[in-house]
């Protein structure tokens, strides 16, 4: 229960037991006086032919009556009207309980009565306009012929008969009923001697309490319950609010985007011009890394703050912004029409060009953008988000801090990789795989001291769509855990086979895994398995994985990785320069081996030193780090000689061989002749650098 509530619930339990508590005490007691009231209408005697009758009315009301002689009914008294003029609008007494009557009454015989009478009018038995048929409800009473006060409590008054049996009316409607009383009577009617009768009414007044004890505590009951509706309702859009909105920003979250966008597809089809754009801010997990989670929150906080600003500068239009998850945040536009797309979206990455500003730093967020537009064939919010979702994966691989728009070669794309995936899944039924080997030379014997194990296909459908393609669709479709196992076990399997030869060739074998499998917990255990089942030497396996797979680790990727390093297998980080890993950071990864990516030694000849730099200070840290260095892609001689002088372990390029199937492997190993040639390429550029030894 929130705080909120437990202190609305003590202030109404203070304010009921306030309440019950001035009743209690009479605070809510109240009174009016009948004869003086200012609403009394009129004031009539009643009496009959044989009676004379005088009427003073003066603070106090006389009633003078001389009866002549007897008949059958005798009446003497006054008739007060109370309410309205017309009689069937009275006053409601039914808040009072009690009368207190001051009456002075002379009769020439003492056992004469007098009757108080309250005249009610109902619409059910009542006729508008007569007094007489308004029903009794009175207490007859003989009172003290000096000056003297009766109280009189309400539950003493009865209806009176004679009114029942004259009109009849059921007993439901024969109890006494204060609420709508017109008229107000005192009078005798019992009349059993001529002479002179006389009522004075000194006093006559009502008592009681704004409000019953009864009503009073059904009002409480009726606060109390329709403040718990309130507070649960309350309580409801608050779990509502706080399940729809992210914490850190404000913004709506995945589920609240997603619940407003359905909504709104679903009330607004054919009508606006409406966009969405799937934001991802660029080398984020950069930020995180460097600069540490906190200012990485307070960076998606000023991203968000320069992005709204953007948006305010445009009141004609309407946004729904709006954070996914981590970096990823969407934007729906209504009122962007088509002609000004390019521009806003332009402008959009144009507001993060300039760094944001925060306590100690000032770091860029750039973002790029995916944005597809609501159209036919769309139904969800899902279905337009995915559109996005993939243009922004395609502004991505186009190169960050860029926008594309979800058209026909973004769904071209899609169509392909989801086919691809397809082809993938049975290729891998129908074993239509098999692998190549391209030897990795130590730099300066030249000797094949390893083989990086590479995937082919032989499947038909797949003609022509090498790893580099395949590998990524398999990962997006969730096949790369098949494949990598396969992968696995299927060099297992050629080592098993092999055996004699490796024993005079000793080779290390070293097998690509996917990103995907540090968040598999179950690959350690089954890699395990594998070398248990074909009795492999653990230091003739290396696994290799991408350095930028690092950038998503977590604790579980973490010990995947000393998982297999507690195995006996080395680790190498493949295409080494092309992630984030901040050198400081390598020392958190348990690694052996880092492959220095083949743009940068593609890059070597270029005039620009920037490469090279880089190569000669990722060997450096590595040496510190007492990490071993493969180059990948040596393609000239100018590579080899430079990577050796600076002191890189190990080399693997076309220079040297491609990768083959095993047979080929077997006769570059084995064939002098290969090896000769191999000297005397080297031998050509480098001179008297020709290596010595075998
Ligand atoms: P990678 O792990 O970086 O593998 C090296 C790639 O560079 C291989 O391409 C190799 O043939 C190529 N390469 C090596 N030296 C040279 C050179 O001097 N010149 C040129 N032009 N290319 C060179 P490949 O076999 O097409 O593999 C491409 C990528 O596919 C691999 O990149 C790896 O990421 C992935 N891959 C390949 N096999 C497997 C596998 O069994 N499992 C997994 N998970 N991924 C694999
Ligand atoms: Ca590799
Ligand atoms: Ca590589």
């Amino acid at each position: 229960m929130s705080e909120f509530n437990v202190k609305a619930i003590i202030l109404l339990l203070f304010l009921s037991i306030c309440a019950f508590s001035a009743h209690r005490f009479g605070f809510l007691d109240t009174s009016i006086s009948i004869i003086n009231s200012p609403g009394i209408q009129r004031i009539e005697a009643i009496s009959n032919a044989n009676t004379n009758t005088v009427l003073k009315y003066d603070e106090k009301i006389i009633v003078d009556c001389r009866l002549l002689k007897l008949s059958r009914y005798d009446f003497c008294g006054v008739s007060i009207k109370l309410g309205a003029p017309e009689i069937e609008q009275g006053l409601d007494l039914a808040g009072y309980d009690k009368l207190a009557l001051t009456l002075h009454f002379k009769a020439p015989v003492v056992t004469a009565k007098i009757k108080v009478s309250f005249r009610n009018f109902n619409s059910n038995y009542a006729v508008a306009g007569d007094d007489v048929s308004l029903k009794f409800n009175s207490i007859i009473y003989n009172p003290n012929l000096h000056n003297a006060t009766v109280v009189v409590p309400f539950n003493a008054l009865q209806v009176d008969n004679w009114w029942a049996s004259q009109y009849q009316v059921g007993l439901d409607n024969s109890q006494v009923d204060l609420s709508n009383i017109s008229l107000f009577e005192v009078f005798t009617d019992n009349l059993t001697a001529p002479g002179e009768y006389q009522i004075a009414v000194h006093s006559a007044v009502l008592n009681g309490k704004l409000i019953s004890e009864a009503n009073l505590l059904k009002l409480i009951f009726v606060i109390w319950l329709s403040s718990a509706i309130c507070l649960i309702t309350l309580q409801r859009n608050k779990l509502k609010i706080i399940a729809t909105t992210d914490l850190l920003t404000g913004l709506y979250n995945r589920r609240g985007i997603s619940e407003w966008t359905n909504k709104f597809l679903s009330m607004n089809k054919p009508h606006s011009t409406l966009y969405i754009f799937y934001l991802d801010l660029d080398d984020f997990k950069k930020v995180n890394d460097t600069y540490g989670h906190l200012v990485g929150d307070e960076l998606l906080i000023g991203f968000c703050t320069r992005i709204q600003r953007y948006l305010d500068t445009m009141p004609d239009k309407r946004f729904v912004f709006a954070r996914l998850s981590g970096d990823e945040f969407t934007l729906i536009t209504r009122g962007v029409e088509k002609a000004e797309l390019t521009d806003f979206a332009e402008n959009l990455l144009e507001v993060l060009t300039l760094p944001i500003s925060l306590n100690e730093h000032k770091i860029m967020a750039r973002a790029s953008l995916g944005i597809a537009l609501f159209e036919q064939g769309i139904n969800t919010f899902e279905d337009l988000l995915a559109r996005a979702d993939s243009a922004m994966y395609y502004a991505k691989k186009e190169g960050k801090n860029q926008y594309k728009l979800f058209d026909e070669s973004v769904s071209k794309d899609i169509f392909f990789r989801k086919q691809t995936a397809e082809k993938i899944k049975n290729a891998l039924a129908d074993n239509a795989f098999h692998l190549n080997f391209m030897p990795i030379f130590d730099s300066h014997s030249l000797a094949v001291v390893s083989v990086e194990v590479l995937l082919r296909t032989h499947a038909k459908s797949l003609e022509g769509i090498g790893p580099d393609i395949f590998i990524p669709i398999a990962e997006e479709y969730e096949l790369i855990e098949k494949i990598d196992l396969w992968v696995i076990e299927a060099t297992f399997k050629q080592i098993t086979k092999e055996r004699d030869f490796l024993a005079q060739n000793p080779l290390i074998f070293c097998i690509n895994i996917s990103a995907a499998e540090l968040h598999n917990p179950l690959f350690a255990s089954q890699l395990k398995a594998l070398l248990y089942l074909y009795k492999i030497d653990p230091r003739s396996i290396e696994i290799e994985l991408t350095e930028t797979s690092l950038v998503e680790a977590d604790q579980l990727s973490i010990d995947t990785l000393n998982e297999i390093r507690e195995l006996g297998i080395k680790l190498a980080l493949d295409d080494f320069g092309t992630g984030y890993t901040a050198f400081s950071q390598l020392i958190n990864y348990p690694v052996d081996c880092l492959k220095i990516d083949k743009s940068f030694i593609d890059n070597l000849d270029s005039p620009d030193s920037t490469q090279a730099t880089m190569i000669k200070a990722i060997i450096a840290i590595a040496k510190s780090y007492q990490l071993k260095t493969v180059a990948e892609g040596i393609e000239h001689r100018a590579q080899y000689h430079y990577l050796t002088e600076h002191g890189c372990n190990m080399m693997q390029g076309y220079l040297f061989a491609k990768p083959m199937i095993w047979k080929g492997l077997k006769n570059f190993l084995e064939d002098p002749d290969i090896f000769k040639s191999r000297l005397l390429l080297i031998d050509k550029t480098v001179g008297n650098k020709l290596p010595l030894k075998l």
